[in-house]
This record gives structure tokens, C-alpha cells and sequence, in this order.
């Protein structure tokens, strides 16, 4: 299948995908919850520019698969309901199409909804149609968290994170994307500790964070690449409930909890180390041993 791809300010890719899904997904929380602000990662005005007509159509065909009396001006003005504050009490954040790059190699890709109320992720959502045959993570603060399958009888299966103690035995997963993650760093990491280098994966998006929920990978790396760069909500909120409901542990790469409660990025934070829980603090101890993000 082919999308049509534009480029943002920043350089990252954008495509007719992450629009319907942010146009169709804001659309629905609207209607559910008239009284909430979205928090999205795209907003409409490339599409709105005359330059992008074409692009704009393929959006509202997609759009109108599912709502068909879809006007484009509905559809513009959906994808930027997800234009909210964060600075309310109670907002939803949602990244439409985590892991773009991922999605246009076919690989693996994430939608990823959650609730944040008082500077705290509530409840989480995140859909990997990728992962093994497609499948659907949730959870809720304090109730654990589910799996089903996207296209199954709708069963659900309560989740968990491994047991494995011993760090050597650990599995690592990061980024596809050497500029999301410093492979190099992570690559000294893991052999200060002792696991072969052969037990890392890399996979986009947040589907990272539903192996370690899973049990299947124990460690989620995200070593900082460059100073400064701050890590979105959208990336992180849905997948840290999640893992943190399936008993995992996720903090920064200095063991402070990630602070939802600062606006449209992590500023608190730098980088992500999420984790089992049993190797937590051995992986933040041999990363300050290191002196990886300072
Ligand atoms: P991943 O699929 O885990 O590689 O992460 C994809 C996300 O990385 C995108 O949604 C971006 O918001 C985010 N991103 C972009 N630049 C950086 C960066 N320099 N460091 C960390 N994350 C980044
Ligand atoms: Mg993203």
C-alpha cells in the first residue's frame, strides 16, 4: 500500500494514516466526552495549505471509510481537536501513529490513547496491529492491565512482565532509529552488564513497551541522543501505564518517575529506562556508572 508522506518542521515524516487516525480517533472523544481537551501530536494545517489539496482528499476518503457524511472541513477541524491544553486538570493524549517510520517499512507501528488527570496517566489504550497477529493493550491505574486480540473474539488476558532476575539473562529492546536512541550507548550498556549482544531487538513505536508488558523483552531502553531533546507525552503515557499495571517499573535514565504533569513533553525527564521491575535499579546504576546522558 502506498501513503503519501509529507514532511514536518522538524523533518519526520507524516502520513494520510496519521491524519484519519488522529481526525477519526478525536472525532470519537469528542462525542464521548465533550467536556475534554486532546492532546495529539498532529495538527491540520499543512492540509490546509493549496498546495496539499491532493493529500487533503486522500485524508477525507480514509475518513469518510468510517463516518461517511465527512465534510473536509469536518475532518480538518477534527484532526485539530487534538490542538488541547495540557494544562488542564484532565486531558487526553493521543499519538495517532506512533513509530511513522515504522509503519512505512511495514514494520511495527502503534496507536496510542491515554487519559492524564492531575499530571497522572489514568488509563491507557495502545493498539499494535503488527505484533504477532494484531493486538490491543489497555489498562487502568491501580486494576492492571489486558490484551486481546484486534481481530478475535474480544477475550481478554490479564498481563504481566517477566520474572527474570538475573541481569545476564535480560532481553533489551530499542529504537529502530539510531536518532531516537543512542544504539552506540546502549550497545556499552549491555556488555557492562554482561548480556550477549545478542539478546537486543529493535522495533518502532511503542510496541516496545507491550513486550516488556508482556513478558517477552525485560528491559526498554531510550538513551538520549542529543542534549535537549525533550520526550513527548504522546510516546510515553500510554505505554508506561500499561507496563507499570503489568507490574514493570519505568522511570528516566536517572530513576526519577516520568512527570506527565509539565505540558506537552517530559522537561523533567531525560530518556527512559522501563523494565521487569526486578532489574530496574541495576540498569539505572550501571548507566550512571557509565556516565550515558550526562
Ligand atoms: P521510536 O519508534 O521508539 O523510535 O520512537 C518514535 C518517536 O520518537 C516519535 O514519535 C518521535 O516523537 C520521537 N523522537 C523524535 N526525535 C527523537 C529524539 N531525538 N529522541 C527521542 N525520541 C525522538
Ligand atoms: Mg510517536
Amino acid at each position: 500500500m502506498g501513503y503519501a508522506v509529507l514532511e514536518k518542521s522538524d523533518h519526520s515524516p507524516v502520513t494520510v494514516a496519521d491524519y484519519g487516525s488522529q481526525a477519526l480517533i478525536c472525532r470519537m472523544l469528542r462525542e464521548a466526552f465533550p467536556g475534554d481537551s486532546i492532546v495529539a501530536e498532529e495538527d491540520a494545517a499543512a492540509l490546509r495549505e493549496p498546495s496539499q489539496r491532493r493529500t487533503a482528499a486522500m485524508v477525507l476518503r480514509h475518513i469518510r471509510d468510517v463516518r461517511k457524511a465527512a465534510s473536509l472541513l469536518d475532518a480538518l477541524q477534527w484532526i485539530d481537536f487534538g490542538q488541547g491544553h495540557p494544562d488542564k486538570s484532565r486531558f487526553w493524549t493521543l499519538d495517532p501513529i506512533d513509530g511513522t517510520k515504522g509503519f512505512l517499512r511495514g514494520q511495527q507501528y502503534a496507536i496510542a490513547l491515554a487519559l492524564i488527570e492531575d499530571g497522572e496517566v489514568r488509563t491507557a489504550a495502545l493498539a499494535c496491529p503488527n505484533l504477532g497477529a494484531g493486538l490491543m493493550l489497555g489498562a487502568e491505574r491501580g486494576k492492571g492491565a489486558w490484551c486481546q486480540a484486534l481481530h478475535g473474539d474480544g477475550a481478554q488476558q490479564r498481563i504481566r512482565a517477566s520474572a527474570t532476575k538475573e541481569i545476564t539473562q535480560a532481553r533489551i529492546c530499542e529504537s529502530v532509529e539510531a536518532g531516537h536512541s543512542a544504539h552506540g550507548d546502549a550497545h556499552r550498556l549491555a556488555q557492562h552488564l554482561g548480556i550477549g549482544a545478542e539478546a537486543s531487538v529493535r522495533l518502532d513505536s511503542q510496541a516496545k513497551y507491550a513486550v516488556v508488558a508482556r513478558g517477552e523483552a525485560d528491559i526498554y531502553l531510550r538513551l538520549p541522543t542529543r542534549p535537549g531533546y525533550q520526550e513527548r507525552i504522546w510516546d510515553h503515557a500510554a505505554g508506561s501505564l500499561i507496563l507499570a499495571e503489568a507490574r514493570g517499573v519505568v522511570t528516566d535514565i536517572y530513576g526519577n518517575a516520568l512527570d506527565f504533569s509539565k505540558g506537552r513533553t517530559l522537561v523533567h525527564n531525560k530518556g527512559v529506562v522501563a523494565t521487569n521491575g526486578w532489574l530496574h535499579a541495576a540498569v539505572v546504576k550501571a548507566i550512571a556508572d557509565l556516565g550515558i546522558g550526562t
